[in-house]
């Protein structure tokens, strides 16, 4: 067992944080001061921060200490630094962003004045340094657009035509809960009635996600649209995007009620463009489908499409991700959103081995980095990004737009800075309060609604009760 003894503070979640992108499963024994990692070897490092605020690592019984040669950071972050730097002395592994474990490190790039800044303080590598630097001021442009007083809705539908086999969301697949989905409609059109009158602020965004919207049936999906445009002040500055998802639920019946409200923004989710890969993840489309319905809606007007891809599938390799990179890029979508998703084939921290960085780094790194490449040479520039903690090697999920073109919902969602009311079940609603002294940092209150599908049918009312005393409507 590998075991970090804390000294000096009780930082417990940031090294658990930075221990487990070393070694996969972690546990806190905060009663006895230490966070450890099962299948690593006999090692135990203490993590001190001293009362000048500077922290180092030692390895216990060894006399070695690994230190960061520079000015100190604030103390969470100062802690985080030195176990990441021993835990890469030890294991041999750099990891794309330093010590970076937290799942926005566009706000960290936000305080800071230059890329530099985030490789020498954080020791993060430099072209996700030169990324994180540019989307951090790309946000900060969009986030401006997104009046602070304003309202963001978020429409959730958790359900899916079938469950894709990586899929880690709470979505039910529908061949299991078909006779809900009516329901389903019924208890979020009653959630919207009985809070929607009550809104006296302006809107300025509004999504409808999932699971797969598109997934009920076109009579079903027209009446909650006109639900929602009958009841919510959708004005006609407000950006409203659909995400359709899967081709396998867009009928032409859809892409007209959809334009038929003016919704402008919708999309078309192929994850890869590979056939082999669709069919052994449960997806059940192809490639040429997903190629017929974004011909479809580019036919309809839509103004923006996003098509998602997700580099490191199973089953693919990296050669394979960029081809589908360039095989969306042909289809010219206003924005391409790249998410990275791969298990470790092995912890760096194994027992067997810690110098083992040749088995654990994968081509996936190489083939994002290709990816990003050809996105950014056919005009697409990154606008919102973020980190998943599940994530192997610690890479990100990034939002490629064509000038003009970033989702205000994804950055006003993500930056923890705009007030988010969600319906329907597992949303989360959020208000964020302005801070005295800082325009980056808001102090965040959350109203989650319940995550059972049944559960929600029976209690949407109530769901919407308790949210509007939330935001005081
Ligand atoms: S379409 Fe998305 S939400 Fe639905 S099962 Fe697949 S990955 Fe999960």
């Amino acid at each position: 067992m590998l075991k970090v003894i804390l000294k000096g503070h009780e930082s417990f979640y940031g090294i658990s944080d930075i221990l487990r992108m070393f070694s996969g499963t972690v546990s806190e024994d905060r009663d006895q001061g230490f966070v450890s990692a099962e299948d690593a070897p006999d090692i135990t490092l203490v993590n001190t921060l001293e009362k000048d605020g500077r922290s180092f690592t030692e390895v216990q019984g060894t006399g070695k200490r690994y230190a960061f040669d520079g000015p100190a950071l604030e103390p969470g972050r100062e802690v985080k630094r030195s176990l990441y730097i021993a835990l890469s002395a030890i294991t041999g592994m750099k990891l794309p962003w330093g010590c970076f474990s937290g799942i926005r490190p566009t706000l960290v790039a936000s305080e800071e004045d230059s890329a530099e800044e985030l490789t020498k303080k954080y020791l993060v590598r430099e072209d996700k340094a030169a990324l994180g630097f540019e989307t951090s001021r790309e946000e900060m442009r969009l986030l401006e657009l997104v009046p602070h007083d304003d309202l963001n809705i978020y429409v959730g539908v958790p359900f899916c035509p079938s469950r894709c086999s990586y899929c880690s969301f709470i979505s039910q697949d529908i061949s299991h809960h078909m006779g809900r989905l009516g329901e389903y409609e019924t208890a979020l059109e009653n959630e919207i009635k009985a809070i929607a009158p009550y809104i006296d602020r302006r809107i300025s965004t509004l999504y409808m996600g999932g699971g797969t919207p598109t997934v009920f049936s076109d009579e079903q999906f027209a009446r909650l649209l006109d639900c929602m445009y009958e009841n919510i002040m959708i004005g006609p500055g407000c950006e409203v995007t659909i995400e359709a998802g899967r081709p396998d639920t867009i009928t032409e019946y859809k892409l007209d009620a959809m334009r038929s409200h003016g919704i402008g923004r919708i999309c078309i989710n192929p994850q890869t463009m590979r056939n082999e890969t669709l069919a052994k993840l449960g997806r059940l489309h192809t490639s040429e489908d997903i190629v017929r319905v974004y011909e479809q809606a580019r036919e309809r007007g839509f103004e923006v499409i996003n098509m998602d891809l997700i580099a490191g599938l199973p089953h693919e390799t990296g050669d394979d991700f960029v081809e589908s990179v360039s095989k969306l890029i042909k289809l010219d979508p206003g924005n391409i959103t790249v998410h990275t998703l791969y298990k470790k084939r092995r912890a760096a921290l194994s027992k067997e081995t810690v110098l083992d960085r040749e088995e654990t780094r994968g081509d996936i790194d190489a083939a994002v980095s290709e990816g990003y490449r050809l996105l950014y040479e056919a005009g697409y520039h990154p606008y919102y990004l973020y980190r998943q903690k599940d994530t192997g090697h610690g890479l990100e999920n990034t939002g490629f737009a064509k000038e003009g073109t970033g989702c205000l919902y994804n950055v006003a969602m993500m930056s923890d800075a705009r007030d988010i009311l969600s319906f329907g079940a597992g949303g989360m609603s959020k208000r964020c309060f302005e801070q005295e002294g800082s325009t980056s940092k808001h102090r965040v209150e959350r109203c989650p609604t319940v995550k059972d599908v049944l559960t929600y049918i029976r209690g949407s009312i109530e769901a919407a009760e308790r949210k509007r005393a939330f935001f005081g409507l």
